[in-house]
């Protein structure tokens, strides 16, 4: 059995603990991460690629369209190399979007979100392709991102600064000492062996196994889990990402990805993020809802399907009113878990999407640096990410 020390352990590898780990190393913080497998193995590899706008959420969730909006106008900065800069439309087809264009108009000023109404001609000369039922279209600063990518180059460039990464490597254990938690054991898949890694500050990155590990150092984080499809086709029928719009529901999202399209997507919940399986009518749902807006997808081929894990909390006295993930707000939360349950040096980082993960890095190390008594900003907005793999 090995034994070390760190300052800080990042759990997960997924977008929101290699963003963590790269702002820790940035900060002057010796750091460690531990992911159970690879890289971006969990929801990060399994999301829809789109870069938010924030027109999602401008109606309904306006806290989360802002942080979209903010961090889709610094990535295009500091990732440029990450993200395919192709515009998105929201089209009305047929009678849909009577009462909610107005309130998306409305909800991307609010928010700062630039948006244009373009006629039915206008839109159909930039996209043959979408149906001629297409009655207008309002164009967002949707993008599209690669999410392995920023995982890699977050990775590496905490590395070039001393951080170390155990991958394949996943935490067993999480050591407590009375109310505070001191370290964690895990244990190499490949090699067979063991870790105990002593430490200051813990932090929970693991998405939608966040309470799984919570749990480890006897913690209940109430997560809700929204397990959605995606298909991906075999050629790229639109420049744009393209959204339908209306109030989020199944199958309004068509992403523009590489030479593909990936269609999405499905809002199911979950038990156990380590056992679901796609069902075959969200396929279907997706493809038929999708269709609508680009008919040529009938005549496409399938790739590929695959299904992905939101990890979606909510404060447990707002959670009793929700019935189903789609009403759970996509901000992210920091959880001190000295405040909310009496547990010194755990801090969770859950919620948010791939579009918000430098912030979501953000909000939690300026957390663990107080807390820390370190006194270094955050520099993440203004330094390129390095090129990924
Ligand atoms: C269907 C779907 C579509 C989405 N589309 C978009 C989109 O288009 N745009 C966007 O911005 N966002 C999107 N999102 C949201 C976004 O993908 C997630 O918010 C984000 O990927 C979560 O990243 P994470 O790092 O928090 O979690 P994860 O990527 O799941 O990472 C958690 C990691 O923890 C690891 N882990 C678990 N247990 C252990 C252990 N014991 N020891 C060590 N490691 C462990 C897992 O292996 C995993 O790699 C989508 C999500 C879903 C589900």
């Amino acid at each position: 059995m090995e034994k070390l020390e760190t300052q800080v352990i990042v759990i997960g590898g997924g977008i929101t603990g290699c963003g963590a780990l790269r702002d820790l190393a940035m900060r002057g913080l010796d750091a460690m991460l531990f992911e159970r497998g690879n890289l971006s193995e969990g929801t990060t590899g399994n999301f829809h690629g789109l870069l938010h706008s924030g027109g999602r959420y401008a109606v309904k969730d306006q806290p989360a369209a802002k942080e979209c909006i903010k961090e889709n106008r610094i990535l295009r900065k500091i990732a440029s190399q990450a993200i395919e800069d192709t515009g998105g439309f929201f089209v009305v087809i047929d009678d849909d979007g009577e009462e909610f264009m107005p309130r998306l108009i409305d909800g991307c000023k609010t928010v700062g979100i630039p948006c244009e109404v373009l006629s039915s001609t206008e839109a159909l000369r930039e996209e043959p392709h979408l149906s001629p039922k297409t009655r207008c279209a309002i164009s967002v600063p949707d993008g599209s991102i690669d999410s392995w990518d920023c995982c890699i180059g977050s990775v590496n460039a905490a590395k070039e600064l001393g951080a170390r990464t155990f991958l394949f490597t996943p935490v067993t254990e999480i050591l407590r000492d009375n109310d505070r938690v001191i370290g964690i054991k895990a244990v190499d898949q490949t090699s067979g062996d063991e870790y105990v890694v002593h430490c200051e500050y813990i932090v929970n990155a693991t998405g939608p196994w966040t309470d799984k590990i919570a749990s480890l150092a006897r913690i209940d984080v109430p997560m809700v889990l929204s397990e959605g499809v995606m298909v991906v086709l075999d050629s790229r029928p639109t420049k744009r990402a393209i959204n339908r719009c209306r109030y989020p529901s199944d199958g309004d999202i068509i992403v523009p990805v590489g030479t593909t399209i990936v269609l999405g997507t499905t809002s199911v919940t979950i038990e156990d993020p380590d056992n679901f399986c796609p069902q075959e009518w969200e396929i279907y749902k997706v493809l038929e809802e999708c269709m609508e807006m680009v008919p040529m997808i009938e005549e496409m081929g399938i790739q590929r399907s695959y299904g992905g894990v939101r990890p979606l909390y909510e404060p447990p006295e707002d959670l009793e009113d929700v019935e189903e993930g789609r009403e759970v707000s996509r901000a992210h939360f920091v959880l001190d878990h000295e405040e909310l349950d009496g547990v010194g040096g755990f801090i969770t980082i859950t919620g948010g999407k791939v579009t918000t993960f430098r912030l979501m890095a953000e909000d939690t190390v300026d957390l663990v640096c107080e807390k820390m008594g370190v006194d270094e900003p955050c520099r993440t907005h203004l330094e390129p990410l390095p090129l990924g793999g």
